[in-house]
């Protein structure tokens, strides 16, 4: 099967994963959101209690893009997913365009 990477970008809504696994936002409305970070890798660091944050994962709903401003890690819905789930681009492009109808 042949994956379209840029066209699969465009149809996936990164607020949509999130909602599949069950994010939510802590701060902000509209387009700009901001919540705890739900990559595995993120919350495995070993970081100081003092500098733990709710907010560090940002997430720009129109521009279908997020950052975290604690592990680093940025990208489009499909960066997202691969990250969340460890797994290689072609793997999540598989399975996010499973789901497309
Ligand atoms: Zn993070």
């Amino acid at each position: 099967m042949r994956i379209d990477y840029r066209e699969l970008k465009q149809q996936i809504r990164l607020i949509d994963l999130l909602t599949r696994i069950d994010w939510k936002s802590t701060k902000g409305r509209g387009e700009q959101l901001r919540g705890p970070c739900p990559l595995t890798t993120c919350r495995s660091q070993v970081t100081d209690c003092n500098t733990h944050d709710d907010s560090a994962f940002s997430v720009n709903t129109t521009k279908n893009i997020y950052r975290c401003f604690r592990c680093g890690s940025a990208g489009n819905a499909l960066d997202f997913w691969l990250n969340y789930r460890a797994i290689t681009l072609h793997q999540a492009a598989m399975e996010l365009s499973r789901d497309c109808p």
